[in-house]
């Protein structure tokens, strides 16, 4: 078999890593940025310079970008000397971006009437985890084509998920980072809480890394043995001593003055939780209520289409 070769587009915190990983494992690669001096150390591994992503595409067997956002996408794909002017039938382009689900949907649609392939593949773990090789990579569109270039991924992502249909890898990073951010603001509200009631910044911060907050419990075990199969019975955790808890801490917020914007949030929830008669059901029953909101729509392990 020929051996592949890989073209590269976007060389920043990401791209310069990711691409460098790439180039170790000994593909050939042909590299291409707005910011050429972004390229200097893959040209000298001896990478080559292609000067649009039409003339990369032209070029490499499978190409990948790692782009700001959806503009910087569409443009590369399909703007002038893009893509999908060079691309050809059996051409797999992957999008390593953090970007929009429904554009590379989009986009994907319009690869594939030039025979060429689409995978969105957001990648998490930073500009250290694009150095070290160390980043999860979540992989939308067709399956097999994922399995044809998933030794490629594995050169820089040491956690490579398949993920559905093409969008889906866009969709799980989108969902992951949101999750991130909106932990952030509780995080803060209850340090900025903690320490203006006297404790030490290090020492809550210690508190909080050694509870179960800190291990992970939530997302390895809580959720996965409670709302995540709709079991609810009997309560790991209450509830009403929920509920309790987190009415202690907004007394608290209102005694030193500090609003408490999200775990005001998360208090009406658990009270609206408590009003259909759920107190004495596991507290994360109160999850029930978003899924009522969204629709109807439930979220248990093992049983997606
Ligand atoms: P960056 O700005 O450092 O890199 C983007 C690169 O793309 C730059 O080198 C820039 O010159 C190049 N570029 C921009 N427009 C271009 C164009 N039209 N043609 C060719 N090259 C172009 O950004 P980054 O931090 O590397 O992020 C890249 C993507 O990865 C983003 O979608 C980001 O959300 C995502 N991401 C970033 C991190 C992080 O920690 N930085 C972590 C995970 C995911």
């Amino acid at each position: 078999m020929e051996k592949i070769k890989v073209g590269f587009i976007g060389l920043g915190n990401m791209g310069g890593g990711m691409s460098m990983n790439i180039a170790k494992s000994g593909y050939d690669m042909v590299v291409h940025d707005i910011n050429r001096a972004a390229a200097t150390n893959l040209l000298e591994l001896g990478a080559e310079w292609a000067d649009t992503p039409k003339e990369l595409a032209e070029s490499v067997d499978v190409i990948f970008t790692s782009l700001p956002g959806p503009t910087e996408v569409k443009s590369v794909s399909t703007g002038v000397d893009g893509l999908i002017e060079g691309v050809s039938s059996g051409s797999i382009w992957i999008d390593l971006s953090t970007s929009s689900p429904t554009l590379i949907r989009e986009l994907s649609e319009e690869f594939e009437k030039q025979g060429a392939s689409v995978l969105d593949a957001p990648v998490s773990g930073g500009v250290k985890g694009a150095q070290t090789g160390k980043l999860a990579i979540m992989v939308g569109g067709s399956e097999s084509v994922f399995n044809q270039i998933k030794s490629i991924l594995e050169s820089f992502g040491d956690k490579v998920s398949y993920t559905g249909s093409i969008g889906s890898g866009s969709i799980c990073k989108l969902m992951h980072n949101t999750i991130g951010y909106g932990m952030q603001m509780i995080i803060s509200e209850c340090l900025t809480l903690g320490v203006k009631a006297g404790v030490d910044p290090g020492n809550l911060f210690e508190c909080i890394k050694n509870g179960s907050v800190g291990r992970g419990n939530l997302l390895n075990v809580t959720l996965p043995d409670t709302y995540l199969q709709g079991k609810f019975d009997p309560p790991n955790f209450a509830l009403k001593l929920a509920r309790k808890d987190v009415s202690l801490a907004l007394e608290l917020g209102r005694e030193y003055n500090v609003p408490m914007e999200a775990a005001s949030h998360a208090y009406n929830e658990l009270t609206s939780a408590v009003n259909r008669g759920w107190e004495n059901k596991d507290s994360r029953i109160s999850l029930l209520l978003q899924e009522e909101r969204a629709g109807n729509i439930e979220v248990r392990l093992g049983q997606s289409s």
